[in-house]
C-alpha cells in the first residue's frame, strides 16, 4: 500500500498543556471582556491566535542561539546572516530589524513622504499603518476573485494589472515612491501571487520607473505554492523559486518570525547601494548599527539558520500540508472555510456560520468566543472589529467578510490538535442556531481598538442596543 504522509522531523523538547473545564473558560473570557487578546496563556488549550513568532526553533536554530556573536560591530552571526540573504534571495545589501514593521519604518522613512501613493496587493495592516502614519496612501489592487471564499483561484493574492496601471496613470510622477507586493497575501487569506504576475508587475513598474518590493514575511509558503500551482515550475525547487522571485524586485521588507521560524526578527534588503546608504542611516537612528539593528547576535545566527530550513520542500510541505488539513476536516464537517486554503492559517466564513445573527453583534467574534468555549482554542476574529470605524464617520465599518482565521504555528501542534480543533468547531456549527446573541462594545480605543477592546453579550431584553 501507499505510505502514509508522515512530519520530516521529531519532537525533542516538549511543552506540557493544560485542559480547563468550560466552567472555568467562562469565568476567563468574561474577565477578559470577551477579548482573547486580554486571555493569559495558560487559560488557552490551542492557540490559533497567530503565527508570527510562535514557531518551534530546531536544535540547529537552538545552537546557533549558543554560538552567537555578540560583538556591537562586525560580528560573525550579522556574517552568517549576509551570506544566506546574498546566496537565497540574492540581496546584495541588508539591514537586520527587530522585526517585520521595524523594516517597514526604517524604509519608509527614507522613501515615502505626505501624500505619496504606494499601490500593491492588499498591504499587510502595520505595513498601511505606516503608509498613512506618513499622510500617505496604501492602494489594494487585489484581483477581485480574491474576496470570492467560495471562488477556486490558485493565485487569490495576484495584484489586476489594470487596477496597478490605473493608479500609475492617475498619479503625477514621482509621487509613488513603490508599489508593495506581498507574498504570500496575508489580507486575502495567507493566498500566493503568482510567478506570471510577479514578473508582470515588475515589468510594468520597471515601464513607469517605480520600484518594487516585497513584503515578504511567507515567501517560501508562497514559492512552495509556485511549484504546485504554476506548471512550469513542478520541477524546479524551492530556492530556485525564491531566487527567481527575488530576481524581480528591487528590495524586501521581512518579518522573520514567520517563514524564518524564529522568535522576533526581521530585516530590509535592496539591490541599491545608494538606497541602501539611505535605509542605513535610519536603521542606525531607529533599530541600532548595522549589524545587529535591534537585535542579538543569537537571534541572527538563528534567522540565518531558520530561512535555510524554511525553503526547505519537506518542510514546507509538512507546514502547509498541516494547514491544508485542517481546512479538510473543517470541510468534511460541511464548516464554510475560505478556498482554497491558505499558506498559513484557514479562514473561517463565520457570516455563513451564523447568518442569522446580525452584523452589529460581530459575527466572528462571537464565533471565536465560542470555540474559546467549546475546548480553550484561541483562533482571532478577521472582520469588524478589526476594520475598526471609519476615520470621518465614525461609523463601524462592516467589511463584506467577517472571519475566524485560525493561524497555525510552525511545527508546534500535531495532527491531532488539528482533528481537535476541527471537532469543536463542527460542535458549534451543529448548534449553531441556538447561539441567539451575539456582543456589543463597552469600551473601545480610537484607533487598532480590536487589541484592547472590552465587550459584553447581547442580552435578549436589550433588542436594538448595538450602538453602530
Ligand atoms: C507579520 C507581518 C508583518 C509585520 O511584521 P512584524 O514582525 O509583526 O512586525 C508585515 N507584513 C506581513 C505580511 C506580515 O505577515
Amino acid at each position: 500500500m501507499e505510505l502514509p504522509y508522515a512530519e520530516p522531523y521529531r519532537i525533542k523538547v516538549v511543552e506540557p498543556l493544560e485542559k480547563s473545564t468550560r466552567a472555568r473558560r467562562e469565568q476567563w473570557i468574561k474577565q477578559a471582556r470577551y477579548n482573547l487578546f486580554n486571555l493569559r496563556s495558560e487559560q488557552v488549550f490551542i492557540d490559533l491566535l497567530t503565527d508570527s513568532g510562535t514557531g518551534a526553533m530546531s536544535h540547529h536554530q537552538w545552537s546557533e542561539i549558543m554560538l552567537g556573536d555578540e560583538s556591537y560591530a562586525g560580528s560573525s552571526s550579522y556574517y552568517k546572516l549576509k551570506e544566506v540573504i546574498g546566496q537565497l534571495l540574492g540581496m546584495p545589501y541588508f539591514v537586520p530589524t527587530h522585526q517585520g514593521r521595524a523594516a517597514e519604518n526604517v524604509l519608509f522613512s527614507a522613501i515615502i513622504s505626505e501624500g505619496d501613493v504606494v499601490p500593491g496587493n492588499a498591504h499587510f495592516d502595520t505595513t498601511k499603518g505606516h503608509i498613512e502614519f506618513r499622510k500617505a496612501q496604501a492602494i489594494d489592487c487585489t484581483i477581485d476573485e480574491a474576496s470570492d471564499t467560495t471562488l477556486h483561484h490558485p493565485f487569490k493574492g495576484n495584484i489586476d494589472l489594470k487596477k496597478l496601471e490605473r493608479v500609475f496613470k492617475s498619479c503625477p510622477p514621482g509621487k509613488i515612491p513603490l508599489c508593495i507586493i506581498t507574498v504570500t497575501c496575508n489580507t486575502s487569506g495567507g493566498q500566493p501571487v503568482s510567478m506570471q504576475n510577479i514578473r508582470q508587475v515588475s515589468a510594468l513598474c520597471r515601464q513607469y520607473g517605480i520600484p518594487v518590493f516585497f513584503d515578504a514575511a511567507r515567501f517560501a509558503e508562497n514559492a512552495y505554492f509556485i511549484k504546485l500551482r504554476e506548471d512550469e515550475y513542478a520541477d524546479r525547487s524551492i530556492r530556485d523559486i525564491v531566487l527567481e522571485m527575488f530576481s524581480y524586485v528591487d528590495g524586501a521588507t521581512m518579518s522573520s518570525k514567520k517563514d524564518a521560524i524564529v522568535n522576533i526578527g526581521g530585516f530590509l534588503a535592496c539591490r541599491n547601494k545608494e538606497l541602501f546608504d539611505k535605509i542605513s542611516m535610519y536603521c542606525i537612528l531607529y533599530e541600532g548599527y548595522l549589524t545587529y539593528g535591534g537585535l542579538a547576535g543569537r537571534d541572527l545566527g538563528a534567522m540565518a539558520r531558520g530561512l535555510m530550513e524554511g525553503t526547505e520542500f519537506s518542510y514546507l510541505e509538512s507546514r502547509i500540508g498541516q494547514v491544508a488539513y485542517l481546512g479538510r476536516q473543517l470541510k468534511k464537517y460541511g464548516i464554510p472555510c475560505q478556498e482554497p486554503t491558505g499558506g498559513h492559517a484557514v479562514f473561517v466564513d463565520a457570516k455563513m456560520c451564523l447568518a442569522h445573527l446580525p452584523k452589529e453583534e460581530f459575527q466572528a467574534q462571537t464565533l471565536a468566543i465560542e470555540l474559546y468555549l467549546e475546548g480553550g482554542v484561541r483562533g482571532v476574529e478577521i472582520g469588524a472589529l478589526l476594520a475598526d470605524r471609519d476615520p470621518q464617520t465614525r461609523q463601524n465599518r462592516y467589511p463584506r467578510l467577517e472571519l475566524l482565521r485560525l493561524a497555525i504555528p510552525r511545527r508546534v501542534y500535531t495532527n491531532n490538535h488539528m482533528d481537535y480543533v476541527a471537532a469543536c468547531l463542527a460542535n458549534i456549527y451543529e448548534r449553531r442556531n441556538s447561539i441567539s446573541r451575539g456582543y456589543r462594545i463597552v469600551k473601545e480605543a480610537p484607533i487598532m481598538r480590536h487589541f484592547t477592546i472590552e465587550l459584553e453579550p447581547v442580552q435578549e431584553s436589550s433588542p436594538g442596543s448595538n450602538q453602530t
